[in-house]
């Protein structure tokens, strides 16, 4: 499977291409012969892209930098230009049209100093500020990949997505408003893709109703591929990034991690959520709503299947297709004899923590319903105890809630499969090959779907409990895909 469909009906296909596949001379001229090939087997091609590998957290680094060192700050700000010149050189041969990228992306880097300094003076970085300099990456990043395909015979026009995508207001995190969005993105793309011209697009950004730039969380730009994907609507979506698509364990932490053929969409929803940043866990939905394909491929591998993902799988062939890990956690328990009785204590714990806007990536409740204990990020620890502790503080006075506490740091480990709840005893096996590799299991949650089970363990076992859990798989010829 070359994971090209037939020619005949191809017809619009979205590529969207993470950092690592655009971060590098060698990298960009491999996005440009992929374009090239794809190009000639689909009738309409649009591409969506991040920025280059690095470079999102290098422009939010030099907001800090700025107020500590001038010379940091500086240097910073030369690497910007150095990164995206490097490729400009490498991949865009015509000097005029390389000189117009560059000074185009030397105008960008002008603007993000000039932002950090004003940031510099007020003291203080709003979200807004910071949406407004994060999403120069993206910016810089899309003049460059169009020119570069230009030279190499490949009609591509950038397009800035504040055009495309409606959003509100929520900067850092902004939520996009579906039904304008999509007429935009028509309305801009559809005359484009008549004249044959391939839309180059920046990922990850966004604008509201008065036009101010936003941002779609980090790692949004799969989003954007999949909201683009929806609106036109597009036959597929393929997300390029630098692995061979979705694998059994991120292949950074497990050396014999293996590629999943095929992943349902609840599945990967779930890998996502928790913790595999291979999908940004929002690019699912749109995708599903539209009925249309979804592809995760390997840039450096592009003959690679990658993974499909499909709406319900018929066939479930293996039973465990990953497992995930989320780390720098810590769990906070509400606990009291007297809770019983006290009303909606549960809801106003997480009433508590969602104002701080703290993320509870996992929750579980004791059946006698003495105590409540959820995890929380380590870095919002401290607020989160403060806050609940004022919350209630009339309970906590009158005894009814004894302790509220934090635990050492731990992490949370999920084995994903939709498998899983039609096969007995797998979470049986699970702990048995935990408790064989001496990791203590010190809460369970299990995914409202059937797809997960999710288990907290200390930070220290984190590493044993996955590879302990990716040899179970790997060995166990029942459970694997
Ligand atoms: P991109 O820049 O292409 O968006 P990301 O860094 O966001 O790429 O995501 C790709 C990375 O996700 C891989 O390099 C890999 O380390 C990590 N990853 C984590 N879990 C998984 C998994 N289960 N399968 C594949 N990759 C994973
Ligand atoms: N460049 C953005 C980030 O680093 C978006 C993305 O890569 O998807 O978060
Ligand atoms: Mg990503």
């Amino acid at each position: 499977m070359t994971g090209s469909p037939d020619p005949l009906s191809s017809k619009t296909l979205v590529m969207k291409f993470g950092g690592t596949s655009v971060g590098t001379p060698a990298a960009m001229a491999q996005v440009v012969a992929i374009v090239r090939a794809e190009k000639a087997r689909w009738r309409n091609v649009v591409i969506v892209t991040s920025a280059l590998s690095g470079i999102t957290d290098l422009l939010l680094k030099m907001v800090t930098d700025v107020a500590v060192s001038e010379t940091i700050f500086r240097e910073d700000a030369a690497e910007l230009l150095r990164r995206h010149k490097e490729i400009a050189l490498a991949v865009i041969p015509d000097a005029d049209l390389r000189n117009q990228v560059i000074l185009q992306i030397g105008e960008l880097v002008d603007r993000v100093v000039s932002l950090c300094t004003a940031v510099a003076v007020l003291g203080e970085a709003t979200p807004r500020v910071l949406d407004a300099i994060a999403s120069t990456g993206e910016r810089m990043c899309v003049p460059l990949l169009a020119a570069a395909l230009r030279c190499h015979d490949v009609q591509a026009e950038g397009v800035d997505a504040t055009r495309l995508i409606r959003s509100d207001d929520h900067f850092t995190d902004a939520h996009p408003d579906m039904e304008i969005s999509y007429h935009q993105i028509c309305e801009t793309l559809t005359p484009l893709l008549m004249r044959g011209t391939i839309p180059v697009i920046t990922g990850f950004i966004a604008a509201t109703e008065q036009g101010t730039v936003t941002t779609l969380g980090r790692g949004g730009s799969d989003y954007s591929a999949a909201l683009i994907g929806a609106a036109l609507p597009a036959d597929d979506v393929w997300i390029y990034t630098d692995v061979d698509g979705v694998m059994t364990a991120d292949p950074r932490l497990v050396r014999d991690a293996f590629t999943v053929p095929v992943c349902s969409y609840r599945e990967v929803t779930e890998l996502a959520y928790y913790g595999a940043r291979v999908l940004h866990p929002k690019t699912i939905r749109p995708v599903i709503e539209a009925g249309i394909g979804l592809r995760v491929c390997n840039t450096f591998n592009p003959s690679h299947p990658g993974t499909r993902l499909v709406a319900e799988l018929e066939q479930q062939r293996g039973v465990i297709k990953a497992i995930t890990t989320i780390s720098s956690l810590q769990l906070v328990t509400v606990e009291g004899r007297g809770m019983l009785g006290v009303p909606g204590v549960a809801a106003r714990a997480f009433e508590t923590v969602a104002r701080l806007g703290t993320s509870v990536p996992l929750i579980t409740q004791s059946s006698s319903e003495q105590s409540i204990c959820f995890a929380v990020p380590t870095k919002s620890t401290q607020r989160v105890l403060k806050s609940l502790a004022e919350a209630f503080a009339h309970e906590i006075a009158d005894r009814d809630i004894d302790r509220v506490w934090a635990t050492d740091e731990v992490g949370i480990v999920t084995v994903v499969g939709a498998g899983m709840k039609s096969t007995p005893g797998v979470s049986g096996r699970v702990f048995s090959a935990l408790g064989a590799a001496g990791v203590n299991v010190i809460a369970i949650a299990q995914g409202s779907s059937e797809v997960s089970i999710s288990l907290v363990v200390e930070a220290g076992d984190i590493r044993a409990a996955l590879q302990a859990l990716h040899t179970l798989i790997v060995r166990s010829e029942d459970l694997t895909v």
